[in-house]
């Protein structure tokens, strides 16, 4: 028998949107595909610029990493900006530095209920050997004028509560949410602006007749035809476009929460709630969670959790950051997957012209998706309006099909080597 897994968003989160299996033939301008960030975050931006929009989810809007994640609201992306400046220009590296500020608004605009917080995230360290690599990432930053500083040993001991941690940085542009109350909160705010948004609705084929798009949804019982085509399915991309779902590396993400602390106890862990995600390679995240819940999350397993022993890992790091937690129940276990890419870049294509593809956040989406989505709506509205990324071709990855294979070798070497790292 499956434990549960449900997780903390869905146990504390707001009543979900309203939506409509599709039955027959429907038309729009823009028909976007995967109802995550991403996507909803584009169909918002394009029906309040006019367009008329449908969005589709095979299962609901936020079924997939939206839904699931950290809530942590980070801005940038994997690279630093001097790379970034290097790789596509200071319009890109101004973007990455502005998509928290992109969402918080957007969330201030919306009058969204997600408990967002603009708490500041500290990227921590529990090696010191990371420190100087850190120290460069917050230069760089502070160079360009974002409110960032370095944490010493004992600030950071201070802010996180955990002896374990070392230095880091502290990047006040960065906070948090509820990810699932966020997704359903732009689900409703898209609708009011006009969107559609169908679910469950998964497309199973689209074809390109005479430059419009046709979409076949679920059993065939309905379609969508439209002269632009959306695809924001990121991790959950499945065969619609084999060489999409081929580009990209699905890694599941598992988290756990504990029951909820006591005011003592929240006193010491995180007193600032200020969220904080460690530097190794295979690291670990966490924050204070709803309800006073200590949560945190890590790498999980290629195959998808059946029982709450997958966790077992996840629940050890949380006892090596705070050891008083052996004694705190685990209360809530869940996972979502999210997409990795060989650059460890977001991917942007636009195969043909009627057709936009973004995917590829490598785990850092929740600021990064919103901020493209949007992005992505705006140059449609207007096509003079540049994109932050260029656009790539969609590359297959050698032997994908062995991907699970070579990402577990290579997850193993990483945590050997931050292992002797240590
Ligand atoms: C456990 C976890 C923790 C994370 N923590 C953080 C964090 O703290 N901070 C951060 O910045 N990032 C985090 N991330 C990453 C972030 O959640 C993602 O980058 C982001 O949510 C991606 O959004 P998306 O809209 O592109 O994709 P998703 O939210 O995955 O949405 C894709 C959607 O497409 C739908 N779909 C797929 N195929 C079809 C089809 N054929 N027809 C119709 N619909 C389809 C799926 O049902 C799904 O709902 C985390 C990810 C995970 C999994």
């Amino acid at each position: 028998m499956q434990d549960d897994l449900t997780s903390v968003w869905e146990a504390t989160a707001n009543n979900a949107p309203e939506t409509q299996k599709p039955e027959g033939e429907y038309a729009c301008d823009v028909l976007v595909i995967g109802g995550g960030f991403t996507g909803m975050s584009c169909a918002l931006q394009l029906a309040k610029g006019g367009a008329s929009v449908i969005v589709v989810d095979t299962i609901r809007p936020g079924f997939g990493a939206s839904g699931r994640n950290g809530g942590q609201v980070i801005p940038g992306l994997k690279h630093d900006p001097d790379k970034i400046d290097r790789l596509y220009g200071e319009f890109s590296t101004a973007f990455a530095g502005k998509t928290a500020e992109t969402t918080f608004n957007l969330i201030k605009e919306h009058d969204i209920d997600c408990d967002a917080t603009p708490s500041g995230w500290i990227q921590g360290s529990v090696k010191r050997d990371h420190l100087g690599w850190l120290e460069n990432r917050m230069r760089e930053w502070q160079t360009r004028g974002a409110d960032v500083k370095m944490l010493d040993t004992a600030e950071i001991q201070a802010l996180s509560g955990s002896q374990r941690l070392v230095g880091g940085w502290l990047d006040n542009r960065a906070g948090q949410l509820h990810p699932l109350k966020y997704i359903r909160g732009l689900t409703r705010a898209a609708q009011a602006a006009g969107c559609q948004v169908f679910a469950p609705a998964p497309v199973q084929r689209v074809k390109s007749i005479s430059r419009k798009w046709h979409a076949e949804i679920g059993d065939g019982t309905a379609s969508i035809t439209s002269d632009h085509l959306v695809v924001a399915t990121n991790a959950y991309s499945g065969d619609l476009f084999p060489k999409l779902r081929k580009s990209l590396i699905p890694v599941n993400s598992f988290q756990v929460a504990t029951a909820p602390l006591s005011e003592e106890q929240l006193a010491t862990v995180l007193p600032t709630k200020t969220p904080v995600s460690d530097s190794r390679r295979i690291g670990n995240y966490f924050r204070i969670g709803p309800g006073g819940r200590l949560m945190i999350g890590g790498r999980g397993s290629f195959a998808d959790p059946v029982s709450r022993a997958a966790f077992n890992g996840i629940v050890s790091e949380l006892h090596a950051y705070y050891p008083w937690t052996k004694s705190v129940p685990i209360e809530f276990c869940w996972s979502g997957r999210l997409a990795m890419t060989y650059d460890h870049l977001p991917h942007i294509h636009r195969p043909v012209d009627n057709m936009t593809m973004a995917v590829g956040y490598n785990g850092r989406g929740v600021a990064l998706s919103t901020s493209l989505g949007k992005a992505i709506a705006d140059n449609l509205l207007a096509p003079d309006t540049p994109l932050p990324l260029r656009f790539s071709d969609i590359s297959p990855l050698i032997a994908h099909d062995m991907h699970r294979a070579y990402a577990t070798i290579a997850i193993w070497y990483y945590r050997l080597r931050d292992y002797l790292e240590s």
